[in-house]
């Protein structure tokens, strides 16, 4: 029999599919139960109009058959089947399927070692990657002859006629033996094919069966109406398949018909995985195609800021060879991912006004990752996410969100204060917080290192600016008081200058303060760069300290401890000058930075005593 050859694109994919170094073998199985499902459709679609077909729905099924001794995966299907014409044009020309979307690009040589399975499908001749020889026998409906496709890779293959009994294709692959760093006895272990079957095609339409029992779950979940379905169902799903001893706090079903027709299952975990604020994490939803995964982890379709969410998205509108640089421009899939973005957002909403004890154990473990994703992009998503983020606060213990903070604003109030520190407790002490409570206004406690980057990027919410207890003009002494304070610095430059010197270069200044009521100084910073910034900066590893805030020491002219400092300034220099020491270290210590000189301290502490 004459051997026929492959045509010349043929011919490359095949070189390349045998010669490449593939991590995805084991979709060889996917794709041809897929092309199997097509052809039962086929045939099962014909059996609506066509009694001669005289099969009915129930009737239809994939087989899959093992055989260890000969080395060979059979998998059968009573679909439409082939003539030898058909063999002919859909084996022996790989161009005309669908799958080869990248055509003549292709050059084996420069695509060694490419993950070429992950980003295509290659259809029926992903059968080679496994199989030293491939034989399919099909009869197609409505002939009464069988023949064969026979080939053993890139040389060419045979077409003649064969037997078989019933109308459908048998593909018959003898499967290659283990080669140095190649198992591909693997493949012939059957339950390595059953959880293959189980993970690519597990929602086939038809029965897959191997040994008597059906494999597959054909109807998948996220096909159902919700009507039908119990929160146990989602749930028990969820543990499943993303292995969680916790149930989600919710669970979203999504069906969607227009533009775009999609089902989607998306679920918002209770917990974080322990991985998940590091690199090993892979965000992503699971993208299906008619019920056939065709990617795992795609993360297209989900926003960076909501990577916490697992699910699945099936759309019969993506082609199963779809590839990942295909996915980044395909706009079916951007309509889908907007959607999801939206859905994601509202439910995290609705979650957060109906059932605020569930969102706030969420926000415990992902409340970082929408802070992240606030600032992230250059804040492309800050006004999406601000109603979402939540803060602890000066008026009450736990958490509040910015729509409350605004509602509970006494009317003359113009800016949302915040204040940055280590720990609430710690922020709780600060000095400057006195004057801005005494108002009637709520501070905002911000205690991780990304808060203020937050703050910086939202700038404002819903029409209130955001202010830090610790900026130079809080807003919050009137033009008179600024005024009577100024005039006293005026008269006191002599000392706040003395001050400054004394300290040496640790402060850019020394002046009066209208901020502090009860205190007798605080620190604070001028510029752009604040307190906790230097801080965070200097925590990177790698950094070398060099982003340094300015202080600022700020000074309580009606204190009875700058009536001493002034004091002793007049009469006692020396004692002026450990004033002025020790007031520093004390703004140091209350605004929780170290203390440069602890045995300084002790010294002039033990001095005064005497
Ligand atoms: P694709 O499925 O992307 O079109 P394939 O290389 O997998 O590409 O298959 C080429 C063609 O061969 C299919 O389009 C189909 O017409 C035919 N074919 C493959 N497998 C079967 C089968 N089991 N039964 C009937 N026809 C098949």
């Amino acid at each position: 029999m004459a051997k026929k050859q492959f045509k010349a694109e043929s011919k490359r994919l095949m070189d390349l599919m045998i010669n490449s170094i593939y991590t995805h073998k084991e979709i060889f199985l996917r794709e041809l139960i897929s092309n199997a499902s097509d052809a039962v459709d086929k045939l099962c679609y014909r059996s609506l109009t066509d009694d001669k077909v005289g099969l009915s729905r129930s009737d239809f099924a994939i087989k899959i058959e093992l055989d260890k001794d000969a080395r060979t995966i059979t998998v059968s299907d009573n679909g439409i089947g082939m003539t030898a014409q058909e063999l002919e044009s859909n084996l022996g020309v790989i161009a005309k399927s669908g799958s080869l979307g990248f055509k003549s690009e292709l050059d084996p040589e420069k695509a060694e070692g490419i993950d070429i399975i992950g980003q295509f499908g290659v259809g029926f001749y992903s059968a080679f990657m496994v199989s030293e020889k491939v034989t399919v026998i099909s009869r197609a409906y409505g002939s009464q002859e069988a023949s064969k496709w026979e080939s053993s890779g890139a040389d060419g293959y045979t077409i003649s006629k064969a037997e078989k009994e019933g109308v459908g294709t048998d593909i018959i692959m003898k499967i290659k033996e283990d080669a140095e760093g190649e198992n591909y006895s693997e493949f012939l272990d059957s339950f390595r094919l059953r959880s293959i079957i189980k993970k690519y095609s597990d929602f086939i339409r038809y029965p897959i069966i191997m040994d008597g029992e059906t494999i597959n779950s054909m109807v998948p979940i996220w096909q159902r109406n919700r009507s039908e379905l119990t929160d146990e169902d989602l749930n028990l799903f969820y543990r499943e398949k993303y292995f969680d001893m916790d149930e989600p706090v919710r669970s979203i079903l999504v069906s969607a018909e227009g533009l775009v027709s999609y089902k989607a299952l998306l679920y918002i975990p209770k917990k974080a995985p322990y991985n998940y604020y590091t690199r090993d994490y892979t965000a992503g939803l699971q993208l299906y195609s008619n019920g056939v995964m065709i990617m795992e982890n795609c993360s297209e379709l989900l926003p960076e800021c909501f990577r916490f969410v697992h699910g699945i998205v099936d759309s019969q509108d993506l082609s199963l060879n779809i590839s990942r640089e295909m996915l980044q421009h395909d706009r079916q899939l951007k309509v889908i991912a907007t959607n999801i973005e939206k859905k994601i957002k509202s439910e995290l909403k609705k979650l957060l006004t109906d059932e605020r004890e569930k969102y706030e154990e969420f926000y415990k473990s992902f409340g970082l990752q929408l802070k992240y994703g606030t600032v992230g992009d250059f804040g492309a998503k800050k006004e999406m996410l601000a109603e979402l983020l939540m803060f602890h606060h000066a008026s009450a213990e736990g958490l509040i969100t910015l729509d409350e903070y605004k509602a509970a604003m006494p009317e003359d109030q113009k800016y949302i204060y915040y204040a940055v520190g280590e720990s609430v407790s710690r922020l709780a002490a600060m000095p400057q917080g006195e004057a801005v409570r005494e108002r009637g206004y709520d501070i905002l406690y911000l205690t991780d290192d990304v808060d203020e980057f937050v703050m910086s990027i939202l700038g404002e919410y819903s029409g209130k600016e955001f202010k830090s207890i610790n900026a130079e003009d809080t807003g919050l002494s009137s033009e008179e008081e600024k005024k009577e304070t100024e005039q006293k610095q005026e008269e006191n430059r002599g000392l706040l200058d003395f001050v400054k010197e004394t300290l040496g270069g640790k402060i850019s200044e020394a002046r009066l303060t209208t901020k502090l009521k009860s205190h007798p100084v605080c620190l604070s910073s001028q510029g752009n760069i604040t307190l906790e910034m230097e801080k965070y900066f200097s925590s990177i590893p790698g950094n070398d300290n060099k982003i340094k805030a300015e202080r600022v020491l700020e000074i309580n002219g009606d204190h009875a401890s700058f009536a001493a400092l002034k004091a002793a300034f007049e009469s006692d220099r020396e004692r002026a000058a450990k004033y002025a020491d020790l007031l520093y270290f004390q703004a140091l210590m209350l605004a929780d930075q170290p203390i440069d000189d602890p045995l300084k301290y002790a010294q002039i502490i033990s001095e005064l005593m005497v």
